[in-house]
C-alpha cells in the first residue's frame, strides 16, 4: 500500500506537491491565478475519481 504522503492546493490551480518538496520549503500556493495564492497546502491528495484535490481525512486509531 502506498503511504507517500502528498500536499495539495484548494484552490484553481490543483497543484500537488511531493512530501520532499513540501519539506524543501514549497509549502504555499504561488501560482498567480489561483484562488488559493499564498495559502499553505493542505496534507492530502488528488481524488482519482473525481479528479479533484481534497484534504485527508483525520485518521482515528
Ligand atoms: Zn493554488
Amino acid at each position: 500500500m502506498e503511504n507517500n504522503k502528498t500536499y495539495v492546493c484548494l484552490g484553481t490551480c490543483q497543484a500537488v506537491v511531493s512530501e520532499e518538496k513540501y519539506n524543501n520549503g514549497l509549502t504555499k500556493c504561488g501560482a498567480e491565478v489561483c484562488t488559493m495564492k499564498g495559502e499553505p497546502f493542505a496534507e492530502g491528495k488528488k481524488n482519482e475519481t473525481t479528479g479533484k484535490n481534497e484534504k485527508s481525512e483525520p485518521i482515528n486509531n
